[in-house]
């Protein structure tokens, strides 16, 4: 079913475990992360991206999975990732999205409250929920282009930015970068859980494909409560793609199916290492 509201949120915060939130982009993916989701009988998020659906259509994408969502034995949010534009979040709202990130970490401190604020305002009016950002993550989101991570939050400023803006949910930066990078990158657990100390507002990492699962799990006990996950998911895709081609050449509905496999493989390990409370060490 999809997934309305932050009661999602709430209880994986409740259990110190984390949603996974998978970018999709094509109906092989969709596909994909809703078997996941299904086979581990975990929620799961499905991010439809501002850049993701520039190839397929945003109506077509989002279409598409909503109505995986909707047919799904459980829950299933359908999210807008990283999202600069006003008027395409409200676009989103109106497509049925359930949940939107208005990512004003480029701007001043004052104006990314300012503007997240009165799209939290606009979206909760909807029943939608809202994730801000704060501080910046270096590397581009559909590519593996990791350079380091610029600005670190800052855990006092990311207290104001929760209470000031009413965000449901806040993307922070502790060390990690979009995409793959070359060198292993490590969440800052230290400055993770004093950002978590100072508000009760569920964290949000991006950029976590590639990190050890026992950073990952730590962070998820630190206080991360959403995970986004995609160039992992991208390259199973991606791997998967190119040796059905070799083998099944002409056989489309094979090569489909193979990609299915092997991004559910890799999207229910995810959703599993997430789901696992951090056993003290
Ligand atoms: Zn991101």
């Amino acid at each position: 079913m999809l997934a309305r509201g932050t009661d999602l949120l709430a209880a994986e915060q409740a259990a110190g475990t984390a949603i996974a939130a998978f970018t999709v982009y094509t109906l092989e993916s969709i596909r994909a992360v809703v078997d996941a989701a299904e086979s581990c009988e975990r929620p799961v998020l499905m991010s439809v991206g501002a850049s993701s659906y520039r190839v397929t259509g945003a109506r077509e994408l989002a279409a598409a999975a909503l109505a995986a969502a909707e047919s799904a034995s459980v829950q299933v949010g359908v999210h807008l990732d990283h999202c600069t534009d006003e008027a395409e979040i409200t676009r989103a709202v109106e497509l049925g999205y359930s949940s939107v990130m208005y990512d004003g970490s480029a701007l001043p401190f004052d104006e990314n409250v300012e503007r997240t604020a009165a799209v939290v305002a606009r979206a909760h009016a909807e029943g939608v929920w809202v994730e801000g950002e704060l501080g910046a993550l270096a590397g581009d989101e559909d590519t593996s282009t990791g350079v380091a991570a610029r600005e670190m939050t800052n855990p006092l400023q990311a207290a104001e930015f929760a209470l000031r803006t009413g965000v449901d949910a806040m993307a922070v930066a502790v060390g990690t970068v979009h995409g793959l990078s070359a060198v292993p990158m490590l969440v800052d657990l230290n400055r993770l859980a004093a950002i978590a100390a100072g508000t009760s507002t569920p964290l949000v990492l991006h950029g976590a494909s590639g990190l050890p699962d026992n950073n990952l799990t730590a962070a998820v006990g630190a206080g991360v409560v959403k995970v986004n996950v995609n160039a992992e998911l991208r390259n199973a895709h991606r791997a998967a793609l190119a040796e059905a081609l070799s083998q099944d050449g002409d056989d489309l509905l094979r090569i489909q199916r193979t990609a299915v496999a092997a991004m559910t493989t890799v999207a229910a390990e995810k959703i599993t290492t997430l789901s696992r409370e951090e056993q003290p060490t």
